[in-house]
């Protein structure tokens, strides 16, 4: 016996609110930010920056060409 007008969404892991489609399962980017912190720090251990300017490149800082010097 299900509800046709009530959607089946879990509330934000993060805040508890209502989650946004864009979002899923979250209900903001900001949401989607704190658990990747969340993972990020629990798997590289990294400082979590408060930062709400960030594009998501943050974690994407190793840019390094490598070994490419002239003979
Ligand atoms: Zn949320």
């Amino acid at each position: 016996m299900s509800d046709p007008t009530t959607p089946r969404l879990a509330p934000c892991p993060i805040c508890g609110k209502l989650p946004v489609r864009q979002f899923q399962p979250f209900c903001s980017k900001r949401c989607t930010d704190v658990d990747l912190n969340r993972w990020l720090s629990g798997v590289y251990a990294v400082p979590v920056t408060e930062n709400d300017d960030e594009d998501g490149d943050a974690a994407n800082q190793r840019d390094q060409p490598g070994d490419d010097e002239p003979h």
